[in-house]
């Protein structure tokens, strides 16, 4: 890369919030119903129906707001956007222009050269267009997205290179969970992004011509996007050429990004006040009410789980990184108050199991309470760490708890005297010439014996007494 231009970049995030019925009307949002069959003459934009606003939307966005510290205008408005495409029947997107419900929010992220803040523009509200649906030289539309809510989330152009994009989108995703607003679910396009993005020689403080690149629904698409549209442009740059401010696709087959349209202009969409809607009013009552219904932050979350928990830095991180993966270590530390260990196993073992059932917390084969009881086991010696591990997966596969396993295969660690006492005397028995040899001073011949008594106790012996009793009985 060349190192005498820097990227600008802006993100603009938009979130479906997961409200049960639409914006405007009473449909249900719930995804993958059949085609059109969650649709009315509100949504598809009959002549003459008035659009409601849906409470629940504004107190999500004000959630999201004080989650983000945005200022929120007490008085905003919504406006109509207006273009032609198949998948919008009204004709005009009902969403925000110049009065958007929050302003001037932020969000911090970790760099490896430490936290940096990344300002944001605004968020809006507004409604989701339908559908389409392209093959074998056929289109179809489907509305029943038409009207789903959604949070439009612009950042400044504070973004420096597409590593910091990606962090700043984790960050976000972070956040918005930890708010259950949205499930977030970049799959069925809940979570959806687009990057603008140009460059400028270091130092300058004007900013290039931006394109801004669509279609990504990963976040490390939008990684792999920028560093495509950062060399191509330093190369259109170096060339002497000109950028010019366009709409471009990201093909994550080709990894390349191509041109789409020629971007438009705020003025070409004639946007104008919403007439069928009234101006929402955020009311001191019901930004109060938002606050008291908060979550901890998640930045908050992680400095209290290092304090509160001792857990190393690097820990805490894991562990909060998601609402439900906090809750249930939470969970687990008011069973077993080994903390360090709980979070070794949920990073471990815990994790793997939940990867490779491409599952959250919240559905865990293993509940939090079962697997502070493996702990537990482990904690008084009742196991070894070793047999714990093969206990595991079982508790997984069959959902029965540790003490359970450990009853029905015997596993239990031999701890009693007169047990090991007798498995010993019998190895010695069998070993009398290693015997005479540690009597002659041998003394290196007493790890043969006590490796013969755990063989002999199938590992189930605690070694630790094993060594103890043998040498008493050898001296
Ligand atoms: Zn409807």
């Amino acid at each position: 890369m060349n190192t005498d231009f820097e990227p600008v970049i802006g993100l603009e995030v938009h979130v479906q919030l997961n409200t049960k019925t639409k914006i405007f009307c009473g449909c249900s949002t719930k995804f993958g119903l059949l085609p059109n069959t969650s649709i009315c003459p509100v949504c598809l934009g009959y002549p003459g129906v008035l659009p409601v606003m849906n409470e629940e939307v504004v107190r999500s966005a004000v959630k999201v707001c004080l989650m983000m510290d945005f200022m929120i205008n007490t008085y905003s408005r919504m406006d109509r956007k207006n273009y032609f495409y198949p998948d919008l029947p009204k004709g005009y997107q009902i969403s925000q222009f110049d009065n958007p419900i929050g302003v001037k929010g932020k969000l911090s992220i970790d760099t490896d050269e430490g936290k940096k803040e990344i300002g944001i523009t605004r968020i809006h509200i507004e409604e989701d267009a339908g559908k389409l649906i392209h093959g074998d030289g056929v289109s179809y539309v489907d509305f029943n997205r038409t009207g789903v809510p959604l949070l439009e989330i612009v950042s400044e152009p504070d973004i420096r290179s597409s590593k910091e994009a990606y962090l700043y989108l984790k960050k976000l995703k972070q956040i918005l969970e930890y708010t259950k607003i949205s499930d977030c679910n970049m799959e069925e396009g809940s979570l959806r992004c687009d990057a603008n993005v140009s460059i400028r020689p270091k130092g300058q403080a004007q900013f290039g011509t931006k394109t801004e690149i669509k279609n990504l629904n990963s976040f490390k698409f939008v990684q792999k996007a920028l560093d495509y549209e950062i060399e191509r442009q330093m190369n259109v740059l170096k060339e002497g050429g000109t950028i010019s401010q366009e709409t471009r696709l990201f093909d994550s087959g080709t990894g390349k990004t191509k041109t789409m349209r020629s971007k438009e202009e705020a003025h070409d969409y004639h946007y104008f006040p919403e007439p069928d809607l009234l101006p929402i009013m955020v009311s001191e009552g019901m930004i109060k009410e938002a606050t008291f219904s908060l979550p901890e932050k998640p930045d908050d979350k992680c400095a209290r789980f290092e304090k509160q928990y001792g857990l190393p830095a690097y820990d805490a991180s894991v562990l909060t990184a998601d609402p439900s993966t906090a809750d249930y270590y939470e969970e687990c530390a008011k069973f077993c108050s080994n903390y360090k260990m709980i979070s070794n196993w949920m990073m471990g073992e815990w994790l793997r199991e939940l990867n490779e059932r491409s599952v959250s917390a919240v559905d865990s084969p293993v509940l939090a309470k079962d697997l502070a009881g493996l702990l537990n086991m482990i904690e008084n010696g009742k196991i070894s760490g070793k047999i714990a591990k093969e206990i595991f997966p079982e508790m997984v596969k069959t959902g029965k708890t540790a003490e359970q396993i450990v009853q029905e295969k015997g596993l239990t660690v031999i701890s009693d005297t007169g047990a090991i006492e007798t498995m010993i005397k019998e190895v010695l028995g069998k070993n009398e010439k290693s015997v005479q040899d540690y009597k002659n001073g041998k003394k290196g011949v007493l790890g043969f014996l006590i490796g013969q008594v755990m063989k002999a106790s199938k590992g189930k012996a605690d070694p630790k007494k094993v060594n103890e009793l043998m040498e008493k009985i050898l001296s």
